[in-house]
């Protein structure tokens, strides 16, 4: 039963306050201090997250650094079963999880069940992988001026103590794929859950737990990053920071957080650039579903078309055609409701619409959309848009996409290659040779030929250049990066 199986995580009381981690139990914070959380669709109170304080994080760190000795010293097999085992735990609890994931965030229940049932995969694909990992042996003479006095052997080692911290719009599935390698090379897991959706992401933690992640390996520290943010960040528990989170957030955590190593994904502003040959009827669906899909919540969106004027004209008449029967804004629990429902808070609503006045004011042309209710902001497009205008130079976090007509492909690959972010781009052409000719030109992590940015399928390589990251993500690329090499040199007696 879900109740029993999560019943630890809070008071009950109504609405209910959860407690946090403190390596052993869950725990009611000294603080006093809550955070409520509404849910976008309704603005119903789903629950409160407590705010740790200061003297609360140093004991979490104390029971991280004893956690991680024993935890690392655990033979792998043990910590993989205890993997497979939480996502055994996430699969059985997915109806629960998802109706909880798409209340506190606002997703449609088929994109909530989908990062459950992705979630589980995810752990047991980390939990098989890293049974492959090894390390190696190198000799010295391969090297001008060495003889064969040195055998070098290379292990993987854990960093020690990591701090994992997620964001809103995928707070399970992308606090996972920060848990799963981290554990799994032996590390101790602080982490610190977003605050909204920080309510599902206990519940994800609670699953690794019950599935026997031992005392002090894994904590959850909770309250907002204002709160809390950097003393954690500059915290010298901290070996290494895996973050998930806009590009601001991620440069100000990377100022605060001094010699550590650091793993961020930030923020996307993906481009789509159409050729003149692509399939409009591909390129149109492709690129409705990237620019609106969880109204536009997704680092992955396409928040910009580039294209030279004949094409983006007969582009638009094709999306124009397909948006009644591919988008429709509303409650996402309705089931009429495809792609669109609300954004995050009604702040943030509030804040896509004055990018959006603030484009059309320096000239771009709203083609549909524009409007806003409480969360809701209708899937907008707009035209004339510049590479300088609020609308592309911020990453707009809502169903926003704007169209940015060039003379030639030169001209967008110097504005994609321009922007300050650089996570994915789309190129759309029936020529898939001339397609990778652009996409060797595009300073990006990723391109796309013929299909929306995503960062699916888990097990490739996922990266952002510039604003958009540090490091590599995806399976084995995760293990890599929550883990460093340690050589140990044998030097033979001469
Ligand atoms: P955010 O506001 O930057 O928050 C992300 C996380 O950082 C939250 O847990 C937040 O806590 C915490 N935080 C905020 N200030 C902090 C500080 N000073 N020190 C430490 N932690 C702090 O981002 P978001 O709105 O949740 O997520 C959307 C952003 O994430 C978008 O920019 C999106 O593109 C990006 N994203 C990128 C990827 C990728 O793979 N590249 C994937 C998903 C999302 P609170 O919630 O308590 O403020």
């Amino acid at each position: 039963m879900p109740e029993e199986f999560f019943e630890t995580l809070s008071n009950h009381a109504t609405p209910p306050v959860y407690r946090f981690f403190n390596g052993k139990e869950w725990v009611e914070s000294a603080s006093g201090k809550t955070v409520e959380i509404h849910s976008p669709i309704d603005d119903s109170v789903v629950g409160a997250l407590q705010v740790v304080t200061i003297v609360e994080i140093d004991a979490v760190m104390t029971s991280a650094k004893t956690g991680q000795a024993k935890w690392e010293a655990t033979p792998l097999n043990q910590r993989v079963k205890i993997m497979h085992l939480a996502a055994d735990w996430i699969r059985h609890f997915e109806e629960y999880l998802s109706t909880l994931l798409a209340k506190e965030i606002g997703k449609s229940m088929g994109e909530a069940k989908s990062e459950i049932v992705r979630t589980a995969d995810l752990i047991d694909y980390y939990a098989d992988e890293v049974q492959s990992m090894r390390g190696e042996t190198l000799d010295s003479d391969n090297f001008p001026g060495y003889d064969k006095g040195r055998i070098g052997l290379i292990e993987r080692v854990a960093w020690g103590t990591v701090l994992a911290i997620a964001p809103f719009n995928y707070p399970v599935n992308l606090t996972a794929s920060k848990l799963a390698p981290a554990l799994l090379m032996g590390n101790a897991v602080v982490f610190k859950p977003p605050t909204q959706g920080g309510i599902s992401a206990l519940h994800l933690a609670q699953a690794f737990l019950k599935a026997g992640v031992p005392e002090g390996a894994l904590t959850c520290v909770t309250g907002t990053g204002s709160d809390i943010g950097d003393y954690l960040v500059s915290h010298p528990g901290i070996d290494c920071i895996t973050f998930t989170g806009n590009s601001d957030t991620g440069e100000a955590i990377a100022k605060k957080a001094g010699m550590k190593t650091l793993v961020f994904e930030c923020g996307g502003n993906n481009p789509a650039l159409v050729l003149p040959d692509a399939d409009m009827n591909l390129t149109a669906r492709e690129i409705i579903k990237g620019a609106f899909s969880y109204a536009g919540q997704r680092c992955t969106a396409i928040k910009y078309v580039l294209g030279m004027p004949d094409t983006l004209a007969s582009l638009q008449t094709v999306i124009m055609k397909q948006m009644p029967e591919l988008v429709h804004m509303g409650d996402p629990r309705s089931p009429e409701t495809k792609l669109v429902g609300p954004v995050v808070s009604i702040a943030a609503a509030e804040h896509i619409q004055s990018l959006i006045g603030e484009t059309v004011k320096a000239g771009a042309k709203i083609i549909t959309g524009g409007r806003r209710t409480n969360a809701f902001v209708e899937p907008t497009i707009l035209s004339d848009v510049r590479p300088e205008m609020p609308a592309v130079r911020e990453e707009v976090f809502g169903p926003v996409v704007s169209f940015i007509t060039v003379k030639d492909i030169g001209e967008a690959v110097g504005i994609i290659n321009a922007s300050r972010f650089g996570l994915q781009a789309s190129v759309f052409t029936q020529d898939e040779g001339a397609g990778i000719v652009v996409a060797k030109q595009l300073n990006v992590g990723t391109v796309q030929i013929n299909g929306s940015p995503q960062r699916g399928p888990d097990h490739f390589p996922f990266l952002g250049v510039k604003r958009s990251g540090l490091g590599v993500q995806g399976v084995h690329y995760s293990l890599e990066e929550m883990s460093r090499l340690r050589p140990i040199v044998i030097n033979k007696p001469r």
